[in-house]
């Protein structure tokens, strides 16, 4: 579904990614740990084709297709999707706009209606939401565009418990938690702090990304255990 070969990246000169190398097979969930700083947005915005995140080399396949040079919008149209980890603020668009650009010719407001957002309609895309209020926006309209490929940053970031329930329920949704492994069409990378998601999706993979690279791969939830056990430290120190 998504493979990523030898890839090196830089923002504005400086250099962020520096080989990194990952493999993820349709149907999968793997996670992504790593300290702040350490490029796991870089990586995401980067598959997503934003143009401030430059490849100095590499490529990125997506169903064996060469994206590494697509435009972002075309990236979407094949099927990738992303939610931010700070969803901008988008003063003059309404989040009902948004929605019927994701959905396109799907119907969208059943989905508004069960995640009790038809409020939120006609503010303003993200303008003065809460923190649990951004994330809720930002899932469901990767719901509404339907993506095969998702790519969620941080979705637990800024999210009080009361709404963690409503993010998982929504992400489990996203990658077709209810199916059978082996059933599910739909693959996700997911980027997290806490491991939380670890208890509402089967994730079947965990990397950790040190130093621009993922030099480490392994069962997600026994990776997150060594983490709160040891630290990213220990980590840097069991890899030299
Ligand atoms: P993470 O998501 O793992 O916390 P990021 O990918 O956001 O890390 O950032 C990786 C590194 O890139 C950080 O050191 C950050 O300061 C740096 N960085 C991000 N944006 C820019 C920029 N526009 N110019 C220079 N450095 C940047
Ligand atoms: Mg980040």
């Amino acid at each position: 579904m998504l493979k990523i070969e030898d890839l090196w990246v830089s923002i504005d000169g400086k250099e962020i990614l520096k080989g990194l190398n990952l493999h993820l097979p349709q149907g999968e969930t793997h996670v992504l740990f790593g300290k702040n700083g350490s490029g796991k947005s870089t990586l995401l915005m980067t598959i997503m084709g934003f143009q401030r995140y430059q490849v100095k080399q590499g490529k990125i396949y997506l169903q064996g297709r060469d994206v590494t040079e697509l435009p972002t919008y075309e990236r979407a149209r094949l099927g990738l999707g992303l939610a931010f980890q700070r969803p901008p603020a988008i003063r003059g668009v309404k989040t009902r706009d948004v929605l019927f650009a994701c959905a396109g010719t799907k119907p969208y407001m059943p989905l508004v209606e069960q995640y009790n957002f038809t409020d939120f309609l006609d503010r303003e895309v993200n303008y003065g939401f809460s923190g649990g209020e951004l994330k809720r926006s930002e899932l469901l309209q990767l719901l509404a565009q339907d993506p095969s490929m998702v790519l969620l940053d941080e979705p637990e970031s800024g999210v009080d418990l009361e709404n963690l329930e409503v993010v998982g329920e929504i992400i489990g949704r996203l990658l077709q938690k209810d199916r059978r492994r082996g059933h599910r069409e739909k693959s996700g990378l997911i980027i997290t702090h806490t491991g939380f998601i670890l208890d509402y999706i089967n994730a079947d993979s965990g990397y950790i990304m040190l130093d621009g690279k993922i030099p480490c791969q392994g069962n997600p939830r026994e990776i997150l255990q060594h983490l709160k056990q040891y630290g990213y430290e220990e980590c840097a120190r069991c890899l030299r």
